[in-house]
């Protein structure tokens, strides 16, 4: 089955080693992915951790891919690009969740669908909590709404003020094949 392109929105976090590294690494490994794009990169923004043990700040940003992959497709890729950069998952629900980790990927949105399975929840089920998560994202999905229509202007509105984020101004480079020659 050939699916169509889509646009999904991917947050991705660090809060050990060398965290901007492992953005740049979690975005050049979604491009080599051969039936997802990456097409647009937020800045980056240091935040503060929120709820679990206690740890060091995060570096968080969003990125904007173009996929062919099934949600739960793209879970899967983002899954092992997890492995790969050396994050160790404990047992779910164990203390590894939301404790500190080399490289987080959380499928924010996929276009205006809905998933709702027992590994996923589609949009993420927390997005609208977590400014970290929606100042990056409404970046590279400027305009976009949530599937029952409120725009993630009105979201961020929500839990405004916002705090604990705070633009680093810097950015990952997109990947190599994406730059025009
Ligand atoms: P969090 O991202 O909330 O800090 P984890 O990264 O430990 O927590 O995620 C635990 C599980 O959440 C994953 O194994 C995955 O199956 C599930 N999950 C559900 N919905 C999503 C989503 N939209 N994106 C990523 N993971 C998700
Ligand atoms: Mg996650």
């Amino acid at each position: 089955m050939r699916l169509r392109e889509e646009f999904a929105f991917i947050g991705v976090g660090s809060n050990l080693g060398d965290r901007l590294g492992y953005l740049q690494d979690a975005v050049d490994l979604l491009e080599l992915d051969a039936r997802t794009r990456v097409d647009a990169v937020s800045g980056v923004y240091e935040t503060e951790p929120v709820g679990g043990p206690e740890q060091g700040p995060y570096l968080n940003m969003a990125v904007r891919v173009a996929t062919r992959r099934s949600p739960r497709r793209l879970l899967g890729v983002c899954a092992r690009i997890e492995a790969r950069l050396g994050r160790v998952r404990r047992n779910q629900g164990g203390e590894d969740r939301w404790g500190p980790r080399t490289v987080d990927l959380d499928i924010l949105l996929y276009g205006r669908r809905r998933v709702r399975r027992p590994d996923l929840v589609v949009p993420h089920p927390r997005l609208c909590e977590r400014a970290f998560a929606l100042v990056p994202l409404i970046e590279v999905a400027p305009g976009m709404a949530l599937p029952d229509g409120t725009s993630l202007a009105t979201a961020l509105a929500r839990i405004a003020p916002v705090e604990g984020v705070r633009a680093v101004g810097t950015q990952v480079r997109l990947p190599a094949s994406r730059v025009a020659p």
